[in-house]
């Protein structure tokens, strides 16, 4: 059986190095970086836990993808480029396939993004990953979620709702006869993150954050840090085809997209005046952007469907209340 120094050469320690700033990566007590001159570092952490974000059994490949996409989203939610990534491990076992698949899902998507993982920590105990990223951004250029503006319209990236249709295939076997199962279930999984369109938005959108817990969730914390009130149209939520079909009509989609966590689209305010080069820049991009409502002074949360006001109280994701 593989010992803990063997597996972080064997799968840990493999990544080629190509970034001139990483002086130092993994093999000693810390890594030594080296800052570019005129950039803010922004780190983030998260975690994935089996049976809480994940099903033990779940593919691995597509864990090492989901684990990183999650903190990558959080650099892109801030207009910052990835540069660096650190991994704790908590794993039963030594298991190899296992570990075959999660680096293989893992550093696909860091080499994509030139993403260098600089050290970590190897254990014994139940599976669990927590990942440190860090990335740069010019000084007082990052995307806040307390910059919107009353007028400011609100956008989505991408589609909503996948994310959660492939989370109710995973935990309901009835749901896998539906229409388009195994595609949504692995766009639970699988979603890619928006790191260089949040770059492209700095300057540009007045707030950012990336759909983690849920759009109703996440447009709270851009209202509750600066201070607004929005109204959202629940009939311009973009829905792919495939949730389409799975919920066999439009209208049940866009609930889903409503409340659909971990879904890495950016949600972003802008002022009018930039509306058209924001859709210029996503347009170079091939990232589609939907106009879903608007930046309001009632500090309230408004649904609506069709120009009428919705009664319906849909609340987001929250791990000590779900
Ligand atoms: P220490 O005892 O100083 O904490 P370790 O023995 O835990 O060091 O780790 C040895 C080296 O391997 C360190 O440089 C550490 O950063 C790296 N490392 C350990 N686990 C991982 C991992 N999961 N991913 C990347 N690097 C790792
Ligand atoms: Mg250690």
């Amino acid at each position: 059986m593989a010992g803990e120094f063997e597996l972080i050469s064997k799968y840990f320690a493999k990544q080629k190095l190509t970034r001139g700033d990483v002086e130092l990566s993994q093999g000693d007590d810390c890594a030594l970086l080296i800052s570019p001159p005129g950039t803010q570092i922004a780190v983030s952490t998260d975690s994935l836990v089996a049976g809480t974000h994940f099903l033990e059994n779940a593919n691995s490949k597509w864990i090492g993808h989901k684990a990183l996409a999650s903190n990558i989203s959080d650099l892109a939610a801030m207009g910052a480029e990835p540069a660096w990534v650190s991994m704790a491990i908590s794993l039963p076992e030594p298991d190899e396939k296992w570990l075959e698949g999660f680096c293989e899902g893992f550093f696909s998507l860091a080499d994509a993004h030139n993403l260098q993982l600089i050290g970590g920590d190897t254990t014994r105990g139940p599976l669990s990953i927590t990942l440190t990223i860090q990335g740069f951004v010019p000084i007082g250029k990052a995307l806040l979620r307390s910059g919107a503006q009353i007028g400011d319209k609100v956008f989505v990236s991408g589609t909503l709702g996948n994310s959660h249709a492939g989370l109710e295939v995973i935990l309901d076997k009835e749901k896998r006869l539906l229409p388009n199962a195994s595609v949504l279930e692995k766009s639970h999984y699988c979603a890619s993150s928006r790191a260089n369109f949040g770059m492209l938005l700095r300057d540009k959108a007045s707030s950012c954050i990336d759909i983690s817990d849920g759009l109703i969730s996440d447009i709270k914390h851009i209202m509750a840090r600066s201070n607004v009130g929005a109204d959202l149209h629940c009939d311009k939520l973009p829905v792919s085809q495939e949730l389409v079909e799975f919920c066999q009509d439009k209208q049940t989609a866009q609930n889903y997209a409503l409340k659909s966590g971990e879904e890495y689209e950016l949600c972003f305010t802008v002022p009018q005046h930039l509306i058209e080069s924001v859709r210029q820049v996503a347009e170079n991009e091939s990232v589609q952007i939907t106009e879903i409502g608007e930046i309001t002074d009632s500090k309230m949360l408004k649904l609506f469907r069709n120009n009428k006001a919705l009664q319906e109280n849909v609340a987001g994701f929250d791990h000590f209340r779900s």
